[in-house]
């Protein structure tokens, strides 16, 4: 087990810009009967210090085996990867020292309580009785009250706080949390969300994984979109909520066309059909009125006209099937 605890930088300049950083990581899992799944392909990230990161995609992404190979649970085929300027290969112990991953999965030792299971963790990071901060890591996530129950008797929500306590002990610069409100009621989302903005505030990166657009876009200030082993995007959140601005307004004319006219090629415009024009633009570049204008100039009629905004969702879509080349 671990018995390093993470390397103090010696001062401030040590402390690197990328928590995480990663280079065509890839990852083929091998079944028994000799079928093989390739979960990451070639995975290329950065994850600045200091902010809150959304690995944001849909199940079976890829998204627990990239955090899996960071925690040093799963094997990568190859590829490089550092946790806070630390080569997992070269320095696997200084590496993984560095982080606090909170899994998927709800698996506790039933019987131990939390109290218990805070010390054995601290104890396999080789942090001395002296600077544990068991009961304060408890308060912070709101079990101290439990502290002595048998951890089976905790409730779903109280097993995942638990959790992320216990990859606290070692006071990691990174935490890790892989989908953590997977299944939880709102109210605890709620909390646990406010805990992750603490926790950062006081100066912990935080990376955590889901499928939930608006989970990302409410807590993140950066996040990677990946899909099928592979990232497809990989942004600040505003600039990523930015492709939302982008509209689409169609226009039923009156009489069939047979070519774009002329005056409207300036314009980003598709014909799917002799009656019916699609403009695809930005709020911020181009208004509706020019459209229109354009259209009127061109001399044609307007028998209907529809707009639509996408959303997240959207974009999310069209980016996805875009990465698996079904456009
Ligand atoms: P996500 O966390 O984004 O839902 P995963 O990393 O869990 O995605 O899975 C990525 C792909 O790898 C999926 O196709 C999944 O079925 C497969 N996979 C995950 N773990 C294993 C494993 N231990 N053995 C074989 N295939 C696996
Ligand atoms: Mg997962």
């Amino acid at each position: 087990m671990n018995k390093t605890a993470p390397r103090k930088p010696q001062h401030i300049n040590d402390l690197p810009d990328q928590a995480i950083s990663a280079r065509g990581l890839d990852k083929v899992y091998r079944g028994d009967g000799g079928g093989q799944v390739h979960a990451l392909r070639g995975i290329d990230l950065d994850i600045p210090r200091g902010g809150i990161f959304g690995l944001l995609g849909p199940n079976g992404a890829g998204k627990s085996t990239f955090i899996n190979i960071l925690a040093g649970l799963v094997v990568k085929s190859s590829g490089t990867a550092s946790i806070w300027g630390l080569d997992i290969d070269r320095e696997p112990r200084h590496a993984r020292a560095a982080i606090g991953v909170v899994p998927q999965e709800l698996n506790l030792d039933a019987f131990f309580s939390p109290y218990e299971m805070l010390e054995v963790q601290a104890g396999f990071y080789g942090v001395p009785p002296s600077e544990r901060r068991t009961m304060e890591i408890l308060d912070r996530v709101g079990l101290a009250d439990k502290a002595q129950a048998y951890s089976r008797s905790l409730s779903g929500g109280m097993r995942r706080r638990l959790l992320v306590a216990k990859a606290l002990v070692h006071n990691p610069p990174v935490l890790i949390l892989d989908e953590p409100t997977a299944g939880v009621d709102i109210e605890l989302r709620r909390s646990l969300w406010e805990f992750v903005k603490e926790l950062n505030t006081n100066g912990t990166t935080v990376v955590l994984t889901t499928h939930y657009l608006e989970e990302a876009e409410e807590l993140c200030d950066r996040i990677a979109i990946i899909n099928r082993g592979q990232v497809i995007a990989c942004d600040d959140t505003r600039a990523l909520v930015a492709r939302l601005d982008k509209k689409e307004l169609r226009i039923t004319v009156t009489e069939p066309l047979t070519a774009l006219p002329g005056g409207l090629s300036r314009f980003t415009v598709e014909l799917p059909d002799d009656q019916n024009l699609v403009f695809r633009y930005r709020t911020g570049e181009t208004e509706i009125r020019d459209i229109l204008a354009a259209i009127s100039d061109a001399g044609l009629r307007i028998a209907d006209l529809s707009t639509e905004e996408p959303d997240l969702e959207d974009v999310f879509l069209e980016l996805t099937r875009e990465a698996s080349g079904d456009v």
